[in-house]
């Protein structure tokens, strides 16, 4: 039997990711292979590190890629900070908040939550509220931008109640690094993850992650081991810490971390702010066609991600069979509705380099083309 090589169609990647990948980034993918302790690959990673302090916005020491996507930068968070017995605030308002809770609930502690309705933001006053009935919880968890409807939440207002109550709050900021506004340390959040496939123009694979100096000590002190020996961050720093000494812990994903660098020199180049105005200016054309077509949004516009768009699917359309003409036809990617959204939305995203006029217009041709 013989196999062959596989060679993927070009498509346009305009779901909830991964988006399409920079060709710059995937150039840098195939450069030549070195030890993961070589001098050459420790200074990548050090540069590495000052690049995710500004893609960040974070004067924190720790911010380094988990070496798995962004579901392992999730756990990073919750297995260092979590110990059995814990009680953890957990907000949900889509399907990333119900994945945390999952985490808190398998490292043996126990979530309280605060439920708000998918499409709407984290509602601070319920978070206050949940502190003030629950006063031994030390921990909060949110996402900041909800990929599964595309609404972004106050993460500045939420780590203040947090902090106020005497709480450490983490941040799933997966969709939101590289296409919203995000001060992780002006903002006080304490731990952080994101995902490469999203507004970093990068393949899907590393979790970024980075840690306030409160959370570190935490993790120092305490009872209980860390359950998880790979995502231990007492273990992962002997390699990614700082220092000339870095001890083998894992093999480094070599050639992804070329990639994830790369991105992160293009993201250095345009400049966040800028990056942030053009997901917002392409979200605004994407709107003016989606509108003038008669179709609508989920989320409200002061709290809608540019970079995941859900648009609600017109009665009679058979939403499944729209998006595989997208895909057959364009070669257009667009996503489905998740949970209780499913059948009732499509997610379009653009995020990082697929965020431009002409994805725009080809989504809006596309869409209207296969609706009429
Ligand atoms: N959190 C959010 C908000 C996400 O959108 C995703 C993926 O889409 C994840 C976590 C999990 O990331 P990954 O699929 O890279 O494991």
């Amino acid at each position: 039997m013989s196999h062959q090589s596989f060679h993927p169609p070009l498509r346009t990647l305009m779901g909830p990711g991964p988006s399409d990948v920079n060709p710059r980034v995937l150039e840098a993918m195939s450069r030549p292979t070195i030890g993961h302790l070589d001098p050459m690959f420790v200074a990548l990673m050090d540069d590495m590190k000052v690049l995710l302090r500004y893609a960040f916005q974070t004067d924190y020491d720790l911010a380094m890629p988990v070496s798995a996507p962004g579901s392992a930068g999730m756990e990073t968070c919750f297995v260092n900070l979590v110990e059995p017995g814990d009680t953890v605030l957990v907000c949900q308002n889509g399907v990333f908040g119900g994945r945390m809770k999952e985490n808190v609930e398998r490292c043996g502690a126990t979530a309280v939550m605060v439920e708000d309705e998918w499409g709407k933001p984290v509602d601070p006053n319920k978070v206050e509220e949940a502190l003030k009935a629950n006063p031994d919880i030390r921990l909060v968890a949110f996402v900041h931008a909800e990929t599964s409807t595309g609404a972004i939440s106050d993460a500045k207002t939420l780590a203040e109640i947090a902090h106020r109550h005497d709480c450490l709050i983490i941040a799933d900021c997966v969709t939101s690094l590289g296409g919203s506004p995000l001060k992780v340390s002006e903002w006080g959040l304490d731990a952080v993850y994101s995902g490469t496939q999203k507004c970093l123009s990068c393949t899907p694979g590393l979790s970024p992650v980075t840690f306030s100096p409160a959370a570190i000590e935490r993790i120092q002190n305490r009872k209980s081991k860390v359950q998880s020996w790979f995502m231990d961050l007492n273990l992962v720093l002997g390699y990614w810490g700082g220092g000339a000494k870095r001890a083998y812990h894992h093999t480094a994903p070599i050639n992804a971390l070329y990639g994830l660098h790369e991105s992160l020199v293009i993201l250095e180049e345009e400049g966040i702010e800028n990056a942030c105005q053009r997901h917002q200016h392409n979200h605004s054309a994407l709107r003016a066609g989606i509108e003038a077509m008669g179709l609508s949004f989920v989320v409200d516009e002061a709290c809608r991600l540019p970079q995941l768009n859900s648009v609600t699917i017109p009665d009679g359309v058979d939403e499944a069979a729209v998006r595989s003409r997208l895909l057959n036809e364009y070669n257009l990617e667009i996503g489905a509705g998740l949970g209780p959204l499913a059948g009732k939305i499509w997610r379009i995203g653009l995020m990082g380099f697929a965020s431009n006029q002409t994805n725009v217009l080809l989504c809006l041709g596309a869409l209207d083309a296969v609706l009429t």
